[in-house]
């Protein structure tokens, strides 16, 4: 076997957010460090982020802190998420927009010339440091100039298909280029997995064709857990016209701009959808919301700015009861409300997405929207501090790790965990690292690689995977969507059983230079189990909080609210699912919940 070998003491799989800002803490702390990443450098998944990094710098209100974040981020998660991540991620998110600001990123600025901070929904005070609604662009052009500047080793158009181990742990990876279909190992005792989302699982999404859970399920296959991965969030706002752009993101800063929704018979219909835990601060009058946008302290928000699951769900049901509009969604005004030039200057990718995609003027015309699945709570399962995983050696950055959103992510609170957390895996990683060299990786281990990533060229008729995927994303659209129930979660993992054994029987043609066919039948074991880790945990959880909607058990629980459900793979290969205690928080952070500001 034809086969290029590298060696490293830290590996990073991915180069989003998560990844680069890894690379470089691990790059800083003298490991030998290499990121591989499936797409161009530069083209990762961060690189759409539009709203902002949410941070409490107190630019714009002096009042907003630390506490105050790390309290709207537990309630947002419906306190299911793990405390210590959303302490350290509330505390150390100001510092990470600083550093990227000494790194050369250029963000909006207030009149007095501090960093821009905009409103988003459950933030109490505007906190996201944005660049006009192009921020992700800014920080992946950021990390990626410092990534090159100081050497760090890109593989990239380079996917990672295996985790090689050993009975120490992480022993290196196993991929292959796109391009040539050549493969290649790298020897290193850290990886680092920042591979991003699952949405590709799902057939509307916001989320790009790299979001296939590769990471997920790579850290399943090592040994690794998955903690709480019925939780998928559904952003309210996605395209829902023309049908090629269904599922594209409307970023949430229309809303905190000044944007409401409307339903077919122009109610402001959020008002009726408020429920009692957000009750106390959100405006219950459009008179009352209207004053929100002038005076910010002392008015309530707007119902727009809820929780996206509030939102989500609201738009779902006025689409259910039949308000919603031609196209299956509702409307989005910002037109009506703010000046053309106000807009251009805001949200300029908003006003050119809608210009050239649909045919729409967001400056005279509302726009037409529904839910969109966005982004995956659920992930491999770190120690708070370190993002270590259950294996030794393995660690996860980015939306690939679970625990520090809970059951639903406040907007903003993404960009700024990559960073935070980004750079404690990659200060981990070397850490780990160090003096552990001579590692070996054992050609059967390769050869076992090799022959499984080419299993599909060696059977003749076998089934397409375009049609697979088209039909694992319907089933997961259909059963296992934005509203939930025990039947429909029951049918969905008999057909993902049923895909399971198709997906065994793919075929490809061709040759393995640049062939999406077969680098679509690699991805699809990764989708599988990811949705079979979804559907088995959605189905568990009887109770609805944050992303996860049961019609059959409409309440939140409080028995539940001390669960997290925890994925493994078991002996013979499938998914096993139990409970864990959800870590106790110390009083001194549960006495912040008290706190008025
Ligand atoms: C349209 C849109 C707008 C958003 N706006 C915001 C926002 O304003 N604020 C906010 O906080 N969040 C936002 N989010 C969410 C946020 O952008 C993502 O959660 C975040 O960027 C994920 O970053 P990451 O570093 O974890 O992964 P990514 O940026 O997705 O990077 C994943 C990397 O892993 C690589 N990879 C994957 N699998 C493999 C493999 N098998 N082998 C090798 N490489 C692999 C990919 O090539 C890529 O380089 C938005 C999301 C979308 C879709």
């Amino acid at each position: 076997m034809e086969l290029e070998r590298h060696t490293y003491d830290v590996v990073v799989v991915g180069a989003g957010g998560a990844g680069l800002r890894a690379a470089i803490e691990a790059h800083e702390s003298g490991a030998r460090t290499a990121v591989v990443c499936k797409s161009l450098l530069g083209k990762a998944h961060t690189v759409m982020a539009e709203g902002g990094i949410a941070a409490a710098m107190a630019n714009l209100y002096p009042e907003d802190n630390w506490r105050v974040h790390f309290r709207d981020t537990m309630r947002g998660g419906k306190m299911l998420n793990h405390w210590r991540m959303a302490q350290l991620h509330a505390q150390e998110a100001p510092d990470r927009v600083r550093e990227l600001e000494d790194w050369g990123a250029l963000f909006d600025r207030t009149p007095d010339g501090l960093i821009s901070q905009r409103d988003f929904g459950g933030h109490r005070y505007a906190r996201l440091a944005h660049v006009g609604d192009r921020t992700g662009l800014e920080l992946i052009r950021t990390l990626q100039q410092r990534t090159v500047a100081l050497g760090i080793d890109v593989y990239m158009e380079c996917t990672v298909t295996r985790l090689l181990t050993d009975e120490g742990g992480i022993t290196g990876a196993f991929g292959y280029w796109r391009e040539s279909g050549r493969f290649v190992a790298w020897q290193a005792p850290s990886v680092v997995l920042a591979t991003g989302g699952i949405g590709k699982s799902y057939k509307v999404t916001s989320n790009s064709w790299e979001y296939t859970g590769d990471g997920h399920s790579l850290a399943l296959q090592a040994g690794a857990s998955l903690v709480n991965m019925e939780f998928v969030q559904f952003h309210p706002t996605g395209m829902v016209w023309p049908p090629s752009v269904r599922g594209i993101l409307v970023t949430e800063s229309v809303r905190g701009d000044g944007g409401i929704l409307k339903n077919s018979a122009g109610n402001r219909f959020m008002f009726d959808y408020i429920p009692d835990f957000f009750r106390k601060e959100t405006a219950e009058t459009e008179a009352e919301a209207d004053r929100w946008y002038d005076d910010k302290k002392n008015n309530r928000r707007p119902p727009e700015l809820l929780p996206r699951d509030e939102v989500a769900r609201a738009i779902n049901s006025e689409v259910k009861a039949g308000r919603g509009t031609p196209h299956g969604g509702v409307f989005l005004d910002i037109a009506s409300r703010r000046s053309a030039e106000y807009i251009r200057k805001r949200l300029p990718s908003m006003y050119h997405q809608f210009k050239e995609l649909a045919e729409v003027d967001i400056t005279a015309e509302p726009m037409e929207v529904g839910p969109t699945c966005h982004y995956v709570m659920g992930g491999v399962e770190v120690d708070p501090d370190t993002e270590a995983a259950r294996v030794s050696g393995l660690f996860a950055a980015g939306e690939v790790a679970g625990g520090m959103h809970g059951s639903n992510r406040l907007g903003g609170n993404s960009l700024s965990d990559l960073l935070v957390f980004g750079r404690r895996a990659g200060a981990a990683a070397a850490e780990h690292a160090r003096g552990r060299h001579g590692l070996e990786l054992p050609d059967e281990a390769l050869a076992d690689a090799a022959r499984a990533a080419l299993a599909p060229f060696d059977r003749e008729g076998g089934e397409n995977p375009y049609t697979v995927q088209h039909d694992l994303q319907q089933t997961m659209h259909d059963l296992v969507g934005i509203i939930r129930t025990a039947p429909e979660m029951e049918q969905a993992l008999e057909r993902i059983a049923a895909l399971k054994e198709r997906v065994a029987n793919l075929s490809v043609e061709g040759h393995r230079q640049y062939n999406p066919g077969w680098h679509l039948a690699l991805d699809l074991p990764h989708m599988l189990v990811v949705s079979e880790c979804i559907a088995r945990a959605a189905l568990e959880r009887q109770e609805s909080r944050g992303g996860h909607t049961r019609d059959d058990f409409p309440a939140t629980d409080a028995e539940w609210a001390k669960t997290n459900l925890i994925c493994t793979q078991a002996a013979d290969g499938s998914v096993a699912l139990t409970r864990q205690p959800l870590p106790q928080m110390p009083s001194d952070l549960a006495g912040i919940f008290e706190e008025t500001a």
